[in-house]
């Protein structure tokens, strides 16, 4: 008998994929956490039945989430992720030699042990690179209790404005976020899809918030073709950078990163966006 592993983008479109074998299946404090093997993305891993990441097009996402504020400022030292429990920001933040400490904040201690045992194409850095250092706790709670400008970089790399991300998507977290900051720090966050209602109202949300924080709050967008309608957004928020004119593309390339997804000519052309979502954030 076939199995499908069938997700719901809205009450009216499903998205579905052909599974070989389901490997793992638990659910924890905060979610259910499931990791499936298919032939065509490879193993992937989700939560409360929302994809997080698969072996095929996880290198889209972690590109776009690290190397585009690592490009605007490459001496970045200090940085935080939140969420994250699938170890891929951590793995490509791990590529750069600069950075000093990586505090990872994920608040389910089993995503990250799932992770481990069946995902090491994301996960395998987070034991072998002792700059990592993982806490499991709330990230709402772990900024608010951060001293001030203590990180050159915050990656909230969350799930969706329910369950335990809804505080993620918070005024009261980002005002933290901007105060844990250094003069020049910079916030990044997935943030959601523009395509369908429910996301796109949430993405107009978050960014309206960040927004009325930071001096600099834009958007950038990449295809990731296993989140709902492919079509992505990332915020990027900052003190005193713009991602554009600021980004050091000499010095990036010279680091002589290999990316299968992110390039410096990528990184200006995400932040060009279609007219339909200009049109949503001139609104926000
Ligand atoms: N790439 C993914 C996406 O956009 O679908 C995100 C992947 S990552 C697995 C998201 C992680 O955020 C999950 O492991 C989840 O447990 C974590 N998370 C959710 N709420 C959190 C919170 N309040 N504090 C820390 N981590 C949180």
């Amino acid at each position: 008998m076939e199995f499908w592993y069938t997700e719901e983008w809205t009450e009216n479109v499903r998205f579905s994929i052909k599974v070989d074998q389901q490997l793992y299946s638990k659910k924890s404090d905060f979610q259910q956490v499931d990791i499936f093997e298919s032939q065509e993305l490879g193993k992937f891993l989700t939560l409360d039945g929302l994809m997080m990441v698969n072996e095929k097009d996880e290198f889209v996402y972690h590109d776009c989430i690290v190397h585009t504020p690592m490009c605007v400022n490459p001496n970045i030292k200090n940085v935080l992720i939140i969420g994250g429990g699938d170890g891929g920001t951590a793995r490509e933040l791990s590529r750069y030699s600069s950075i000093e400490k990586i505090d990872m904040v994920e608040i389910d201690e089993l995503v990250v042990r799932a992770s481990q045992e069946f995902l090491p194409i994301t996960a395998s850095k987070l034991e072998e690179d002792s700059r990592i250092h993982l806490y499991f706790e709330d990230g709402v709670a772990w900024v608010a209790n951060a001293k001030d400008e203590t990180y050159d970089l915050i990656i909230v790399d969350s799930t969706d404005p329910i369950g335990p991300g809804e505080g993620l998507f918070s005024t009261e977290f980002y005002q933290n976020c901007y105060r844990i900051l250094s003069k020049d720090g910079i916030l990044v966050n997935q943030n959601e899809s523009p395509y369908f209602a429910h996301n796109a109202r949430e993405m107009k949300r978050a960014h309206e918030k960040i927004n009325r924080i930071f001096p600099i709050a834009k958007v950038y967008q990449a295809h990731i073709p296993t989140y709902p309608s492919g079509h992505w957004l990332f915020g990027f928020a900052s003190k005193t950078f713009d991602p554009i004119k600021d980004a050091k593309v000499d010095e990036w390339n010279a680091l002589g990163l290999k990316t299968k997804y992110y390039n410096t000519d990528i990184h200006v052309g995400s932040f060009m966006l279609p007219t339909f979502v200009k049109e949503m954030l001139e609104d926000a």
